[in-house]
């Protein structure tokens, strides 16, 4: 109980740093990558091929398209489904800025709504709230992992003709009573970064049952050029055209042949995702200055990432005071995210005042990500949890350790 805190010269609750997020790379991923170095491509060939359709059979659509990033397929489904200048597209204020970047790169306006306080998913009702005449899509983000409330979100979308774009990046694998995210919107978007449950290096790749937006963008990845390389290095002609303005997002061969050897082996990670995330819900039950994850009523999170939010009321440190202090104990505590509209770009770029999205603001002030990743053991978990009870203790409010 009297134990000094690393951050005052105490030992540390661990000798070695614990990330909040790290690869899994196996024997077998090693090799599947040497193969491709070792074969006739290494930029997009047969293995990206094969990678889109094993997701696409994964996921349950007709179609998935692989691109160099997450990023950069959220842009591709801005591009495929014609937005641009004049067009509104509503963004959950609480996700990574890329969520909102991919309205701004095809000239389209991001517009945010506030988060459910428990979820931290897109709030319907804000939704409903922020349409206009304009609005033409909405990107639902599963934040951390967790479904958000697709049904709602869907209705409002269908009655206002929006195209639905799911930000799908903490969420492969998620499910929604027997549904899998990804398969919901007009298009989802996956991240292949080595923090998200399966890496390419990076990568990231979109979903859709809908033929016309996959050849779209197909073509978006590729300068939209009307045959790829490697058509025309099949039919051997060498003719193409132009018509619109397109990109390099093109996965490589070597990255693709990373990414199916991961997808091989993603529900055993999705798995020890689960158990850690148990555990942690288990070992951190007792804490009455800590809100753990709310999960809705039959869904099945993915658990990119395992968020606790402070209950600032019963400490007297801040959020930034308690990340140092567990930094120092050698827990790579991070925080995901800093709403959009407070970040510099979009603060100039949306002209919102801060105050404008309670629930977001709210929960970034007392938002901590906790480490997870597959090879975890449950030591870690508890590691963590001990290094949570020293530095929470320490900094308990008086009058609550009184009334205990
Ligand atoms: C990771 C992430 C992205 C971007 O993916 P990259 O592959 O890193 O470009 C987009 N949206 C969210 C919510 C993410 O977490």
């Amino acid at each position: 109980m009297s134990e000094e805190l690393a951050i005052d010269g105490g030992p540390p609750v661990r000798s070695s740093f614990l990330p909040y997020a790290k690869q899994t790379i196996e024997d077998d991923d090693v090799e599947a990558v040497v193969a491709a170095l070792r074969s006739d491509w290494l930029t997009t060939g047969p293995r990206v091929e094969e990678f889109e359709h094993a997701f696409a059979e994964y996921v349950g659509t007709r179609h998935a398209v692989a691109y160099s990033s997450g990023t950069a397929a959220l842009h591709g489904t801005t591009f495929a489904a014609g937005l641009g200048e004049g067009d509104e597209v509503v963004v959950p204020a609480m996700t990574f800025a890329a969520s909102a970047a991919c309205a701004v790169y095809v000239g389209a306006t991001p517009v945010l709504a506030d988060v459910e306080p428990g979820t931290l998913n897109l709030d319907p009702a804000e939704l409903e709230r922020a349409l206009t005449a304009r609005t033409r899509a909405v990107v639902v983000v599963h934040y951390a992992g967790i479904p958000a409330n697709m049904e709602s979100i869907g209705d409002i979308a269908r009655r206002a003709g929006l195209v639905v774009i799911e930000d799908a990046a903490h969420a492969i694998g998620a499910r929604m009573r027997d549904q899998l995210v990804g398969t919901i919107g007009d298009m989802a978007v996956f991240s292949l970064h080595p923090a998200k449950q399966l890496t390419a290096g990076e990568g990231g790749i979109v979903t859709t049952d809908d033929e016309q937006l996959a050849s779209r963008l197909r073509r978006f990845r590729n300068h939209c050029m009307d045959t790829s390389g490697r058509e025309r290095e099949e039919s051997g002609g060498h003719a193409y055209t132009i018509e619109e303005l397109g990109f390099n997002y093109r996965l490589t061969d070597i990255q693709a042949a990373l990414g199916l050897s991961q997808l091989r082996k993603l529900d055993r990670f999705l798995e020890r995702r689960r158990e850690l995330a148990a555990l942690y819900d288990h070992l951190l039950a007792h804490r009455n200055d800590l809100m753990l994850p709310v999960v809705p009523d039959e869904t099945t999170p993915a658990w990119h990432l395992y968020v606790v939010r402070l209950v600032l009321e019963r400490l007297d440190a801040d959020r930034d005071a308690i990340f140092r202090a567990l930094r120092a104990e050698n827990i790579g505590v991070n925080v995901h995210y800093k709403p959009v509209h407070l970040l510099g770009f979009y603060r100039r770029l949306l002209d919102v005042a801060e105050g404008s999205y309670p629930a977001a603001e709210d929960a970034y002030r007392r938002i901590l990500t906790l480490p997870l990743f597959p090879s975890m053991k449950d030591d870690d978990v508890v590691s963590v949890v001990r290094a949570l009870d020293k530095v929470l203790s320490r900094s308990s409010r008086l009058a609550d350790r009184l009334a205990s």
